[in-house]
């Protein structure tokens, strides 16, 4: 790679499932980083395990992301599709003697690891014999990489046996990578299998396909989870006989729960369709996920024009973060303030809360929604946030509000009905002067009337000041909820 390579990064998910939040912050750190330095992000899907893979799987990974914003610069790659080109590479590694057929076959492995098994078990038990000094020798053999009989170029392979293309692993390199996050890595080669890179029937082993396409890809930054780490080591020694140049790692440490366990189905939401309907806005989620392991100095609210200038890998964190809901919510609550009215009108409208509200409560909470989204963390929460502005009459006081409607307290209630009729005009500056004026010639604190109006028009839902809940609900529904109390 040479300094003017352009950068290309690229996603490679396995369509087992949803979209996870932690692959989505991966996507999202590759998106950036491409953004970062005017490269490409790709997107790979290895949909190679026919077993665990599904379309919907496909569709909910394709959904997540453009909801993200997080589009691919090019079509994605689907993995299944390049399989003729993995053995292809295959081949070209037997050819230089960096891999062997071999004949051992999966049973045989598995065998082999019951053995183990045993042997250790025998070794550990107290009560037991413990090991004979052959078997302890056995053991000592057992437990190195696998090295296959047939990795001898001399040893013939038996007539029509099936075969695997193995690697053959360099015993006396040791391969070291100066990962972004992880810092230098070294591995030895006589630690590591002689793995396979091809199967019997043909198809390639993930080590193997993940290789040749990054390489066919022009991939140049890898960025994903640290639970690849030990991948890495499995890759490398192929990329290397193959003599292309490796890219740069990074290997970011795995989101953990807020109780520093790595994150399950206990902790909650995982899937970024979740979080979706929980209300979140995609920039909103998009910041928080940005600084759950990459940081900038300590700045939290960091919008993407900002995020773009600013990501490189050299901000990842090399702790693992833990998610916490309340950062996720104060995050979300600034971005819902900046929202445009009509996009956040439409996200509720479509929410089931919204379900049942008739056109006029529909109506008023549109016109609302300036006051309302600077008092809600989430479009679930403007639920609760614009409960008052619903279709509540008649509204059944209880507690304390109940309390409110004395004789004395209906008797204001229908004064001040009278005098809000018959005001030119119904804005909340209006109101509030006529208030004033009225708690003026009745002697009175506007602490007097303040609770008695608030149970009247809200029942005691979440709102704002008082003569902006009247300015929100117009004078008809003000007046009618004034007049339902004082009756
Ligand atoms: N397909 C792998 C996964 O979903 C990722 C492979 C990679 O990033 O190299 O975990």
């Amino acid at each position: 790679m040479t300094p003017e390579t352009p950068v290309v990064t690229r996603f490679a998910p396995s369509p087992t499932g949803f979209l996870h939040i932690g692959g989505a912050r991966t996507a999202l750190f590759c998106w950036l980083y491409a953004r970062h330095t005017g490269g490409k992000f790709l997107l790979r899907i290895e949909d190679t395990d026919h077993e665990r893979n599904s379309q919907e799987a496909i569709a909910a990974i394709f959904d997540g992301l453009s909801w993200l914003g997080l589009d691919a610069d090019e079509p994605p790659v689907m993995q299944s599709s390049r399989a003729a080109r993995h053995a292809e590479v295959a081949e070209e590694l037997v050819k230089r003697g960096a891999a062997y057929r071999c004949p051992v076959t999966p049973q045989e492995l598995q065998e082999r690891r019951e053995r183990i098994e045993l042997l250790r078990k025998m070794h550990e038990s107290k009560d037991g014999d413990g090991l004979s000094h052959e078997e302890r020798l056995e053991l000592q053999e057992l437990s190195k990489p696998f090295r296959s009989p047939w990795r001898d170029p001399a040893k013939p392979l038996p007539d029509g046996a099936p075969t695997v293309v193995r690697l053959r692993m360099p015993d006396d390199n040791t391969f070291s990578i100066k990962d972004g996050v992880q810092g230098f890595v070294r591995v030895k080669g006589s630690d590591l299998d002689d793995l396979v890179l091809l199967r019997s029937d043909g198809t390639p082993t993930y080590m193997l396909a993940v290789v040749v396409d990054d390489h066919d890809m022009g991939v140049t930054q890898v960025i994903r989870g640290d639970d690849h780490l030990n991948n890495t080591f499995r890759q490398v020694p192929i990329i290397d006989a193959m003599g292309w140049d490796r890219p740069a790692y990074a290997h970011v440490p795995l989101i953990h729960g807020p109780d520093g366990k790595k994150l399950s189905k206990r902790h909650g939401a995982q899937a970024v369709h979740e979080y979706r309907d929980m209300g979140y806005l995609p920039e909103g989620l998009k910041n928080y996920l940005l600084r759950l392991g990459w940081s900038h100095g300590d700045a939290e609210i960091i919008p993407e024009a900002q995020a773009i200038e600013w990501f490189d890998v050299d901000g990842l964190n090399k702790a693992p973060a833990r998610l916490d809901f309340a950062k996720l919510d104060s995050v979300n609550a600034h971005y819902m303030a900046l929202a445009d009215d009509t996009r956040l009108a439409a996200l509720f409208l479509a929410r089931p809360e919204a379900v049942g509200l008739s056109e006029v409560a529909k109506a008023r909470v549109i016109a609302a929604m300036p006051h309302l989204k600077t008092r809600a963390a989430t479009v679930a929460a403007l639920a609760e946030a614009s409960r008052f502005l619903g279709d509540l009459r008649p509204i059944r006081l209880e507690g304390k509000a109940a309390a409110q409607m004395t004789p004395e307290g209906k008797a204001r209630l229908a004064a001040i009905a009278v005098r809000l009729e018959a005001l030119g005009d119904f804005s909340e500056q209006a109101i509030k002067e006529d208030l004033a004026e009225y708690c003026a010639a009745e002697s009175i604190g506007l602490g007097k009337v303040g609770p008695l109006l608030r149970a009247a028009l809200t029942g005691g839902a979440p709102s704002p000041d008082i003569t902006l809940v009247m300015a929100l609900l117009g004078r008809g529904e003000s007046l009618a909820r004034l007049r339902d109390q004082a009756e």
